[in-house]
């Protein structure tokens, strides 16, 4: 049965539009967040040349149907939301039906997928936004896109992006973002012929921590438990030894959201108080939780924002800087008297 259907031209006009694929980074996200909706258990990336020459993503999700296929290069055509009020309540990280026609309309795309309950796997071929091909062919159930030669005839983005090293640097990060904001996959990252890292997929945040980060650094981090109202945060934080003035890994999540936030990052620097030293930020990984029906991830084209009302934001502040800060006095009576 088909499930991806054009959004209503009065639907698409309530969603924040913009730019889905600035860089390789963009791609690998948007392509990762499919698979994760899919509810994908185990999630393979490979990228080559900075995410520019391949970028290519193989899931365990659902797959999609043959009927669907042609579908999903179709703008603003979704299986995630049917209507405007859907987007009050979105539970999926995709919803916008724009991250496969952006990425088709610039670079060379093969998408294969299978049902499980289908008999074989289809695949269409989509080159700057036109269908090249298309057919079957055997495979296991699941999906796999592959993205070759990103801005091959739109030269002009093409020259926004930075050297080749400096994108991979941008995509890996992006992807172990995403492997931290979903412990219970398993994903594994190749950066050319080499592993960049694996993570089991167990569900302990620590294990997949430890997998992105490496051991050492895993053995600095101290788990945050809080809860107010419907408001739940958890995660680990740094101790305040494994403060850098350069750390990358401040990653917080909503609702299993990657997103980013100035406010949080605040709360979490708050509740370290005078633990650190100057212009010193700790690594952190926190996860909050909450009403879906208050948070509102329809703000940034990317998605790396979330709305919140004044109130809720007010009261995620106090919740995160008390959790960490509990945390990490439970963690200094423990150093001191090994409680
Ligand atoms: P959105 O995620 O906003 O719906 P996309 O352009 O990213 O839009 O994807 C379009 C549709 O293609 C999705 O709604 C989904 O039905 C289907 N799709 C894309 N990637 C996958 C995948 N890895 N597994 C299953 N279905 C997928
Ligand atoms: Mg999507």
């Amino acid at each position: 049965m088909a499930k991806i259907r054009v959004l209503p031209p009065e639907v698409v006009g309530h969603i924040a539009a913009g730019e889905v694929v600035e860089r390789p980074a963009s791609v690998a996200k948007e392509l990762v967040e499919n698979s994760l909706d899919a509810g994908a258990r185990r999630v393979v990336v490979a990228y080559e040349g900075g995410g520019i020459a391949l970028v290519r993503v193989r899931d365990d999700g659902e797959g999609i149907s043959a009927e669907d296929l042609p579908h999903v290069f179709v703008r603003h055509a979704t299986s995630k939301i049917a209507r405007a009020e859907d987007l009050a309540r979105v539970t999926t990280l995709g919803f916008r039906g724009e991250a496969l026609p952006s990425i088709a309309a610039v670079a060379r795309v093969r998408l294969v997928s299978r049902t499980p309950d289908a008999p074989v796997a289809s695949w269409i071929e989509v080159e700057g936004g036109v269908v090249v091909g298309r057919g079957e062919e055997a495979r296991a159930p699941g999906t796999e896109v592959v993205v070759r030669d990103l801005f091959f005839n739109t030269p002009a983005r093409r020259k926004f992006v930075r050297s080749l090293v400096a994108e991979g640097a941008h995509l890996l990060e992006i992807l172990e973002r995403l492997a931290l904001s979903r412990p219970d996959v398993a994903f594994a990252v190749y950066g050319g012929d080499r592993l960049a890292f694996a993570t089991p997929g167990d569900g302990v945040l620590l294990h997949a921590y430890s997998s992105v980060a490496g051991a050492e650094a895993a053995r600095e981090m101290i788990p945050v438990e809080g809860e107010r109202g419907p408001w739940r945060v958890w995660g680990l934080v740094g101790a305040p030894s494994a403060a850098r003035k350069r750390v990358r890994r401040m990653y917080f999540n909503v609702n299993g959201r990657p997103v980013r936030s100035f406010a949080w990052q605040r709360a979490v620097l708050d509740g370290y108080g005078t633990r650190l030293l100057r212009e010193h930020r700790p690594p952190f990984v926190l996860f909050v939780e909450g009403p879906p029906e208050r948070i509102d991830p329809n703000v940034h084209p990317a998605k790396w924002e979330v709305r919140l009302s004044e109130e809720d934001e007010h009261l995620l502040y106090g919740l995160v800087r008390d959790a960490v800060s509990r945390a990490l006095a439970r963690a200094d009576r423990t150093f001191f008297f090994g409680e």
